[in-house]
């Protein structure tokens, strides 16, 4: 059964009624505001993602770091001490950086072939 309240904009509510009552939790005049705001508040921490033990900062200057990282980030999220938004997070992080060490290198080899280029003009 569906909640007989009509929600702020005039429509009726959508949400399943409590058992035994006409309205569902939010309409329920026997629960205080207290309780819904604090149920309210609960929802919002739950849908929060928790890091369960904050790791420390770590150093990232090569791909070979990058492949160390994404090694524990896998085992981590299969052992379940990751939260997976977490490891998509580090994986499209992971990603770019990867990228940006591409750009770098090759803007390295540039510049190394520019200065022997002009090395030979001198001559
Ligand atoms: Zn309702």
């Amino acid at each position: 059964m569906l909640c007989k309240a009509l929600t702020t904009t005039g429509e009726p509510c959508q949400a399943q009624a409590m058992q035994g009552d006409e309205n569902c939790y939010l309409h329920n005049p026997a629960v205080s505001e207290d309780e819904k705001r604090d149920a309210r508040s609960r929802g919002g921490k739950e849908n929060q993602i928790v890091v369960k033990t904050p790791l420390p900062p770590i150093k990232l200057t090569s791909p070979k770091d990058v492949i160390s990282l994404l090694e524990e980030t896998i085992n981590a999220v299969r052992s379940g001490e990751m939260d997976v938004k977490i490891a998509n997070c580090l994986g499209f992080l992971t990603d770019k950086l990867l990228k940006a060490y591409e750009i770098s290198e090759l803007s390295d080899k540039v510049e190394v072939m520019g200065l022997f280029l002009e090395k030979r003009k001198g001559r």
